[in-house]
């Protein structure tokens, strides 16, 4: 028996890691439970120079992202993926055993996870019953807050977070914390962006990610948009080379004008499906209520959870249940994927509602 146990810190012993889509179920056929685009995205690319390490913060793709995003170049910190973002901002901002930062579930649980591992402590403050901030409970918690973490459009609900609510925060936290707006799903809204704000609130810190909209979940690369002091005490604490020369070359070509371009195109496809799938799942009686979405996924509430879950992995269709989460125990978070496996999906339902009812 090795001592391990009493070496590792405790927080770390009593941790609930996060459960990846990936970890939980690789064995099926159509994948809906990790919100990634449809489209198989490959690329050939010549790399040279493997034996030099990277550039820790390459210029050629800081200025494609900028012009993308239209925030300065001095603003943009690249990351290894959004989840590295959310880790660094509560290792650069909060005291371990000291500060705290705070939640909001249902949303995405990497905020919380990360704030176990490093010992801070999460204070959780579910949504209202019309999916709110509570700012009278977040304002009697503010002492000691140093990151309050929104997700917007939430995952998984699909709702976006009040804007006045926001700005609300931001000025009352102005000297004291941050606010970080997770923006894994805003191509799926751009228009509703708040990225702009951060040249009007410096404690504005706004996360991106290429995993998403644009489709490249598999080469681990994400942003963060802030005031130019938040970006160089982050590139004082990041590890020293995050972005793998061959993950610098494929991201060059993904974020050039046509390759933008054709990333719109198909978010405007899966916009317009997630509302035909949306009022098709409503016309099966197994179906409770449809939330609204901003995001490349649906929330469905449904009447025999588990039999409809069950009966979907039998059969292939992988999706996310949410009957972990705070108000959800009867919910499945579905991915748009494609026109196919959205019939496979709304047939297979089909199936279950006349074996069930
Ligand atoms: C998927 C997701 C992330 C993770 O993004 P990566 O760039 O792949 O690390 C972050 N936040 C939310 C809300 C997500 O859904």
């Amino acid at each position: 028996m090795s001592n391990i146990k009493n070496i590792i810190r405790k927080n770390i012993k009593n941790l609930i890691p996060y459960q990846s889509a990936r970890k939980i179920n690789n064995s099926g056929k159509i994948f809906l439970n990790a919100n990634e685009i449809p489209i198989n995205k490959s690329i050939d690319i010549y790399h040279k120079n493997l034996n030099r390490y990277p550039n820790p913060q390459p210029n050629d793709i800081i200025k494609k992202y900028s012009e993308y995003s239209n925030i300065n170049t001095s603003s943009i910190l690249v990351t290894r993926g959004a989840d590295e973002g959310i880790e660094l901002l509560i290792k650069i901002f909060c005291n371990p055993y000291v500060d705290q930062i705070m939640t909001f579930p249902p949303t995405y649980p990497m905020y919380g996870i990360n704030a176990d591992i490093l010992g801070i402590k999460n204070v959780i403050i579910p949504f209202l019953k019309n999916w709110k901030l509570d700012i009278k409970k977040i304002m009697l918690n503010a002492k000691n807050t140093k990151i309050i973490y929104l997700c917007r459009p939430n995952n998984p609900t699909g709702h976006l977070i009040n804007k006045k609510d926001i700005i609300y925060l931001l000025k009352k936290f102005i000297h004291t914390g941050i606010i970080v707006i997770d923006e894994a799903y805003i191509e799926f809204c751009i228009e509703e962006s708040l990225a702009y704000l951060i040249d009007s609130y410096p404690n504005l810190v706004i996360l991106r990610t290429l995993s998403k909209a644009f489709g490249l979940a598999g080469i681990r690369c994400g942003f963060i948009l802030a005031n130019i002091d938040i970006i160089t005490f982050l590139q004082k604490s990041i590890t020293p080379y995050p972005i793998p020369t061959p993950v610098i070359d494929i991201v060059n070509f993904f974020l050039t004008i046509p390759q933008i371009q054709k990333m719109n195109f198909l978010v405007q496809e899966l916009n317009q499906r997630c509302i035909w799938l949306s009022n098709e799942l409503k016309k099966n009686t197994l179906v409770k209520y449809v939330f609204p979405t901003k995001g490349n996924y649906l929330l469905v509430e449904f009447f025999f959870i588990k039999k409809v879950f069950n009966f979907l992995s039998k059969k292939g269709i992988i999706i996310r249940a949410q009957t972990d989460k705070i108000r959800l125990e009867n919910c499945i978070r579905i991915s748009i994927g494609s026109k196919n496996d959205c019939l496979k999906l709304l047939q297979e339902l089909h199936v279950i509602r006349s074996l069930i009812l």
